[in-house]
């Protein structure tokens, strides 16, 4: 059986062999947490052993802004990693974002078509003052953004305060690192079918834990980037299945976060 690329099929085949000791980690999560993991984060793929859940990853900077690696090298990276889909989401501000998002689709078209990888080009909308929140936003949609954020109110950036209601009244697909969310803000989301972002990110993290109750009780889809500015930033499955947990998801929301939510934004954009 040759590789399963099915968008709702949730596991990818990676081209590098399954990395040793794969199998023991998830042993070990299972084991030291005590936690009954889905089957579908931790098991090969049902009639082909090769394969391996896959990776989601919406947000992540290059060269074109402040990342390290050219838009190529990350989706070659990704895609070694695992990951059946990445978004580059280049920091916006008052710019114009055509010429940026033409440069950025040449990239991920490339690299969609020659590794075998979704690579989405977007852009993430960041300390731009909030009533232009909508403004910015409209003009990247139509400039041709596959997918947009809003850098949320992180706690260790002064942020503007009222970016992320604006954000969730804007034509936007990602709220990133809300920082301390509130109910009402969830509530938008959840409405407006607005993804809100758990993060790996050194920093932007430190709220994760506050985003996965507020944002699992109101109902919001919830979901795992990186906000990747280098190689190093960029994780696997079993770092986003530690994090996940460590946010204080239940399994099931775990499941929601890593693949469900994940391939229903991919379905949406790739409409
Ligand atoms: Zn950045
Ligand atoms: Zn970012």
């Amino acid at each position: 059986m040759g590789p399963c690329w099915s968008i709702s099929c949730g596991y990818m085949c990676c081209e590098s062999p399954r990395p040793a000791g794969d199998i023991d980690k998830d042993r070990e999560i299972r084991v030291s947490t005590g936690i009954k993991i889905p089957q579908m984060l931790i098991s090969r793929h049902p009639q082909s052993p090769g394969m391996q859940p896959a990776r989601y990853d919406f947000h992540a900077h290059t060269v074109l802004s402040d990342g390290e690696l050219l838009p190529i090298e990350m989706i070659r990276i990704a895609r070694v990693l695992g990951y059946r889909a990445v978004a580059i989401t280049e920091h916006l501000g008052a710019d114009d974002p055509a010429p940026l998002l033409k440069r950025l689709r040449q990239e991920c078209e490339m690299g969609s078509g020659g590794f075998g990888i979704t690579a989405l080009w977007g852009v993430e909308i960041t300390h731009v003052p909030p009533k232009y929140i909508p403004r910015v936003a409209d003009r990247a949609r139509k400039a041709g953004a596959r997918i947009i954020l809003v850098h949320g109110e992180t706690l260790v950036e002064p942020v503007a305060s009222g970016t992320n209601i604006a954000a969730l009244n804007s034509d936007i697909d990602i709220l990133a690192h809300p920082g301390l969310l509130s109910r009402r803000e969830a509530d938008i989301a959840a409405k407006r079918g607005i993804f809100i972002e758990l993060t790996s990110r050194q920093g932007h993290s430190y709220t994760n834990g506050h985003v996965a109750r507020v944002g699992t009780a109101a109902g919001a889809p919830l979901l795992l980037n990186s906000d990747s500015h280098a190689a190093k930033d960029m994780i696997g499955r079993h770092m986003a299945l530690r994090i996940a947990l460590g946010a204080g998801l239940r399994p099931l929301d775990v499941r929601k976060a890593l693949v469900d939510n994940p391939r229903k934004l991919l379905r949406k954009i790739m409409k």
